[in-house]
């Protein structure tokens, strides 16, 4: 029996909620990453509800949740506390007020307090729209246009960045001087010249370039822990030498830790591997799963926008349901001993499915950290977006998915994607997670 016909016998409510979505949602789902053509075959399941680390779709099948919402869900589903503070603060104050009120220096503050690199901060409501901020608070503050990012990295939908986030090597040529090329239709094509773009993780041809072309950057942006192809951490010294060789050209340095912040520890992956940035970006964790991102930076920085030289602006800018979500979220996060609890727990799922798989006889590498890690299928160490294309077995991947779902775990079905522990994940997860994947390495040997 087919994996399409096993599905479709295990979720026909969310085969019928998708016909119906499709005739009125492109795709019929909301965002593109939900929809078949980024591997949600032969439809996405449609949820009823979630509870911490657990999800139920339309079909009342019971998930363990490791897609956590592809990230914001850091504290599980409906966290009461988070919930209890945004619905007291709406149905106290209401949503928008258009002007500054108290919530948001408090909830301003508990970031600055958190985040080492955030000296002053401004809300906003996506990802995308803070790093389209970021990359042009950097162009204004060094009155330069030349931007440097990565493949393999994703940092939204905006036209200066969407570039080169899962290549053709081939469209792009050699790995150390790749070709911008535009993720999508509709990119203008006059942004090449604006571009750098690198292979992450080698240290040689960012120092050729910045010995180049140094004085004409005006940012190097990169995710400080690679989220967006998997989990690829950096190797050791090669954040320092980003800090290191824009410093010295001028340049500016940002972290976009839309995913990274808050995940390995409350001062995100710049407090983890000890390199601040200029500027942060910051989404997914910072809300506890409500809508909002956030732009940060030394005083200096943004300096620019304290005094109006540089305009940062937004109706839903931190609205009400942002501020108190994130207030919330940043006191949770501040209990003693969570995250070390936490990484404990997802270091003995990374750790047993790397057992189990071996067990099995499948070659596996589990990368990543205790609250975020991917399970590759890979024999070869993955280092940048390259190694991933080349190396990754795509269709393995395809298949563990599959299996994983149809018993109840649930993550993303790209092998480009990765698993998120929550911070309420526990240990019978774990186990639930292991005896699954007990049965479905050895069907993927
Ligand atoms: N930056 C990174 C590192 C991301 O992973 C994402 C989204 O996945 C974004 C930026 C864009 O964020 P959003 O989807 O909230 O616009």
């Amino acid at each position: 029996v087919s994996f399409d016909e096993r599905y479709a016998a295990h979720t026909p409510k969310s085969g019928e909620l998708f016909a119906r979505a499709g005739r009125v949602i492109p795709g019929g789902a909301g965002s593109s990453a939900r929809t078949v053509k980024f591997g949600w075959k032969p439809y996405p399941p449609f949820i009823a509800s979630g509870t911490g680390s657990r999800i139920t779709d339309a079909d009342g099948n019971e998930y363990v949740d490791y897609l956590l919402g592809l990230g914001p869900m850091i504290l599980g589903h409906r966290h009461p506390v988070v919930t209890a503070a945004v619905t007291k603060a709406i149905s106290d104050f209401g949503t928008c007020p258009g002007l500054p009120y108290e919530l948001e220096i408090e909830a301003a503050a508990k970031v600055v307090e958190a985040v080492p690199g955030i000296e002053m901060v401004r809300f906003s409501n996506s990802g995308s729209e803070v790093v389209g901020s970021a990359v042009r608070l950097a162009r204004a503050y060094t009155g330069r246009r030349l931007i440097i990012r990565f493949e393999g990295h994703y940092h939204g939908w905006q036209d200066t960045v969407y570039w080169s986030n899962h290549v053709d090597p081939a469209e792009a040529g050699p790995a150390d001087a790749p070709r911008p090329v535009a993720a999508g239709p509709g990119v203008p094509l006059e942004l090449t010249d604006t571009l750098i773009v690198l292979t992450w993780n080698d240290p040689d041809s960012f120092r050729r370039v910045m010995a180049e072309r140094g004085h004409d950057v005006a940012a190097v942006i990169t995710e400080a822990a690679v989220f967006n192809t998997g989990c690829i951490l950096p190797e050791p010294g090669y954040l320092e030498l980003l800090r290191e060789e824009t410093s010295k050209a001028g340049a500016l340095l940002i972290f976009d830790e839309v995913i990274t912040g808050f995940r390995f520890c409350r001062g995100g992956a710049q407090e983890w591997f000890g390199v601040t940035p200029d500027l942060t970006t910051l989404a997914k964790g910072l809300g506890g799963g409500f809508p909002v991102a956030a732009i940060g930076g030394s005083k200096d920085v943004m300096g620019m926008i304290a005094e109006g030289r540089y305009s940062h602006s937004g109706t839903y800018n931190a609205n009400v349901v942002a501020c108190a979500a994130v207030s919330a979220t940043m006191d949770l996060l501040a209990e003693p001993g969570l995250y070390e609890r936490q990484r404990k727990v997802g270091d003995r799922l990374a750790e047993g499915l790397r057992k189990l798989a071996a067990d099995a006889g499948v070659p596996v590498r589990v990368d990543g950290l205790g609250t975020v890690f991917q399970v590759w299928f890979s024999d070869h160490p993955i280092k940048n977006w390259r190694d991933a294309e080349r190396y990754a077995n795509v269709d393995r991947f395809t298949r563990w998915y599959q299996e994983m779902f149809l018993r109840g775990v649930l993550f993303h079905p790209s092998q480009y994607e990765n698993l998120f522990v929550s911070l309420v994940h526990t240990d019978a997860d774990v186990d639930r997670t292991l005896e699954a994947a007990a049965e479905v390495f050895p069907v993927l040997a």
